[in-house]
């Protein structure tokens, strides 16, 4: 594809920024997204820092670009305030950016954003959905929450390993292996990535062994873990259940990139030929808007708690000497949130305050 004009490239960062901060009038632009938004692909890449995320998702992305796809990029910044990491990386991407001029880039700072990915990346992805973009690939931090919150927010998802950083339970960790569509053993070039991926390759197999066997009666009740696999990969419909692959690439030789590229098309092939897609899609949506609505009540008590400090000091003073409970308390401030002073009762006259509740359980 030609490269992204520059007037577009500008046009797409200022709609984006003006859906993110609901600057308002953009309507018909979010409309557009979403009619468009299921011809688009999201890939997430995750994995420790330092593993080549990076690295992998610029090869990645060159490559679709190289044939046609109209492609963008979402980097989420380790912007973390005791390092300047995201003012480094940002400079370091949009070098890139430009100088290859056919992705978009763009940097979201993880710090900017306590809701996790929910809070900027689904506005984002609306937005690119808008402009035509066919593939987006989403490259988290590396660490933490949105390691695991990417599957709510790509369709496929890579986890990333190395070896020279510790075991190869890396992935084990954080529940990185659960949402793994594919893992990608980077830094092939280096001693020790066969040994990485034959450890992965044997953890997957004894994962997705109860899955691939067909379910007995007789068959063992699955674990957590075993589930949530079997409701991402398990046969369905009709279609075949899905084994995470593992590929061996180096991204910074730009060897494996092919492979890495045919796994994803073919977890796509896999999720689309089943019609899992659109409920994975529907899961997708479902869990980002549990999120906003989430965010929202947070938000909208921190305002009321701002504004209601003498109402927390209350509870708070009836916590310590014993006249409520901390649940009491919560109920009282969620469903009522009215000030309960500590009011002179006439005799034999029902207290039906929590406070009032929690006493006459202490004294029963
Ligand atoms: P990220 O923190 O996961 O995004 O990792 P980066 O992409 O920034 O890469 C971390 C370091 O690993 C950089 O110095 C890269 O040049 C290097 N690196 C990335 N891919 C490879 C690879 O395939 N082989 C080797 N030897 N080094 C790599």
């Amino acid at each position: 594809m030609s490269a992204l004009a520059q007037k577009q490239r500008a046009d797409l960062a200022r709609a984006i920024s003006a859906v993110e901060n609901a600057e308002g009038g953009q309507e018909d632009l979010i409309r557009a997204g979403y009619e468009r938004f299921a011809a688009m692909r999201i890939v997430g890449v995750t994995g420790p820092p330092g593993s080549g995320k990076s690295t992998m998702v610029d090869v990645l992305s060159a490559s679709w670009a190289a044939q046609g796809r109209q492609t963008a990029v979402i980097a989420v910044d380790p912007s973390s305030p005791f390092s300047g990491g995201a003012i480094l990386g940002d400079r370091f991407r949009m070098r890139r950016a430009e100088e290859r001029g056919d992705i978009f880039i763009r940097s979201v700072a993880a710090r900017g954003h306590p809701g996790g990915l929910g809070a900027a990346v689904p506005d984002i992805c609306i937005v690119l959905a808008a402009f035509g973009f066919q593939r987006v690939l989403i490259e988290t931090v590396g660490s933490g929450q949105t390691d695991v919150d990417i599957k709510d927010h790509a369709d496929t998802v890579v986890v990333t390993l190395v070896p020279g950083l510790g075991d190869s339970m890396q992935a084990a960790k954080a529940g990185i292996m659960e949402i793994g569509d594919i893992f990608a053993v980077n830094k092939a070039d280096l001693p020790g990535a066969d040994r990485v991926r034959s450890d992965i390759e044997a953890m997957l197999h004894l994962a997705y062994q109860p899955l691939m066997a067909p379910v007995r009666a007789s068959a063992r009740r699955l674990s957590r873990g075993e589930q949530m696999l079997k409701m991402r990969h398990g046969a369905a419909d009709g279609a075949p259940a899905w084994q995470p692959p593992v590929v061996s690439l180096s991204a910074t030789a730009a060897e494996g990139v092919e492979g890495l590229s045919d796994a994803i098309g073919q977890h796509l092939a896999w999720l689309e030929g089943s019609g899992r897609f659109v409920s994975h899609r529907l899961t997708m949506q479902r869990a980002q808007l549990g999120q906003r609505v989430w965010r929202e009540l947070r938000s909208r008590l921190e305002e009321r708690r701002a504004g209601d400090l003498d109402q927390l000091t209350h509870w708070a003073t009836q916590i310590l000497s014993a006249q409520a409970s901390v649940s009491d308390a919560v109920s009282a401030i969620l469903d009522g949130g009215e000030h309960i002073q500590p009011a002179k009762r006439k005799a034999g006259q029902e207290d039906s305050r929590p406070d009032g509740r929690m006493k006459r359980r202490l004294e029963s």
